[in-house]
C-alpha cells in the first residue's frame, strides 16, 4: 500500500526500535491501552499479544480492513475508524500510546492533556525536535508552550534515537520516544487559564515576559512570582508560570 505524506504515513519497519517501544510502554494482561495510528499493526501486534485490553484509533479508511484482517477476530482487541483529534477518553484509566503522524502531534498532545485525569501513562514515537521541545528546560532555546504545558501535569522523558532509516518512507528528520507519566502532585491551575497565559508570554520570544504579558499581568504580578520584569519567556519556570496564570484566573474565567 502506498504511504500517504497527508496522514503522516512512516511505517516502523526496524523490529529492534519496535521492541524498544513496547519495552517502555510494557504492557499488562486486560490494562486499558489506546493505540492511536496502528497503522499496519507494527507495535499493535505486540500489545495485541500482551493480552491488553486494546483500542485502535486509525483515520485512513484503506487501512481499517487490513487491521480487520489482523486483529478483527481478537477478543482484546476494538478498532476504530475515527480521527484522534476528536478522542474523548472515559473510563480510564488508559496508557495512550503510538507512532503519531507528525502533522498533528501538537494538537493531539493538548488533546490528551486535558484529559489527563483518564491517563496513566504515554508514549510516543515524534519527531525529535518535538520530544525536544517537550522535554525542554528553562534557558534552553527550545523550551516554550509545549514545555510548559506538558511539564505542568506530566512528567517529560525522552528516550532512544531514531534514524530515519528505521520506517518506510524515510522522514526527512530523525525521531525520538517521549514518555509522559501523570504527576503526582501537579499544582492545581485552571488548564485554559495556563493556555492563554503561555500563548500570550511566548507571543514574541524576543520580547520581554513585561511587553508580552502587559495586557493580563502587571509588574506587582510578576515580580510577586520571583519574577524579573526584565526576563525573556524562554527563562522562566513551569512553577513561575503556574503561578501567573493562577494570579490571571478571573480575567480569563
Ligand atoms: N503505527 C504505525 C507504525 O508505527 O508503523 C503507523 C505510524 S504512521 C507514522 C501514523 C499513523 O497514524 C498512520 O497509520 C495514519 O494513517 C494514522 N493517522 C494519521 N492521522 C490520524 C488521525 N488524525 N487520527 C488517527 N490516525 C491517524
Amino acid at each position: 500500500m502506498k504511504a500517504k505524506k497527508s496522514l503522516g504515513q512512516n511505517f516502523l519497519q526496524d523490529e529492534g526500535v519496535i521492541n524498544s517501544i513496547v519495552k517502555i510502554i510494557h504492557p499488562q494482561v486486560a490494562e486499558k491501552i489506546i493505540e492511536i495510528g496502528p497503522g499496519q499493526g507494527a507495535i499493535t501486534q505486540y500489545l495485541q499479544a500482551s493480552g491488553a485490553n486494546l483500542q485502535l484509533i486509525e483515520l485512513d479508511t484503506d487501512l481499517i480492513p487490513l487491521l480487520q484482517q489482523q486483529f478483527g477476530q481478537c477478543d482484546n482487541v476494538v478498532i476504530h475508524h475515527m480521527d484522534a483529534l476528536k478522542l474523548k477518553l472515559e473510563e480510564g484509566p488508559y496508557k495512550v500510546v503510538g507512532n503519531l503522524p507528525y502533522n498533528i502531534s501538537s494538537p493531539l498532545l493538548i488533546n490528551m492533556l486535558y484529559q489527563f485525569k483518564q491517563i496513566k501513562q504515554m508514549v510516543f514515537m515524534l519527531q525529535k525536535e518535538v520530544v525536544q521541545r517537550i522535554c525542554a528546560e528553562p534557558g534552553q532555546k527550545l523550551f516554550g508552550r509545549l514545555s510548559v504545558m506538558m511539564q505542568h501535569r506530566f512528567d517529560c522523558s525522552s528516550h532512544l534515537d531514531i534514524p530515519p532509516t528505521a520506517f518506510i518512507p524515510e522522514p526527512k528528520v530523525d525521531s525520538q520516544i517521549v514518555q509522559l507519566i501523570p504527576k503526582e502532585k501537579p499544582t492545581e491551575v485552571p488548564l485554559k487559564n495556563l493556555e492563554l497565559l503561555v500563548k500570550q508570554a511566548f507571543a514574541m520570544r524576543r520580547k520581554t515576559i513585561r511587553n508580552n504579558l502587559k495586557k493580563i499581568i502587571t509588574d506587582e504580578q510578576l515580580q510577586q512570582a520571583g519574577i524579573d520584569p526584565g526576563q525573556r519567556p524562554e527563562t522562566i519556570n513551569v512553577s513561575q508560570y503556574e503561578q501567573l496564570a493562577i494570579m490571571f484566573k478571573q480575567d480569563a474565567d
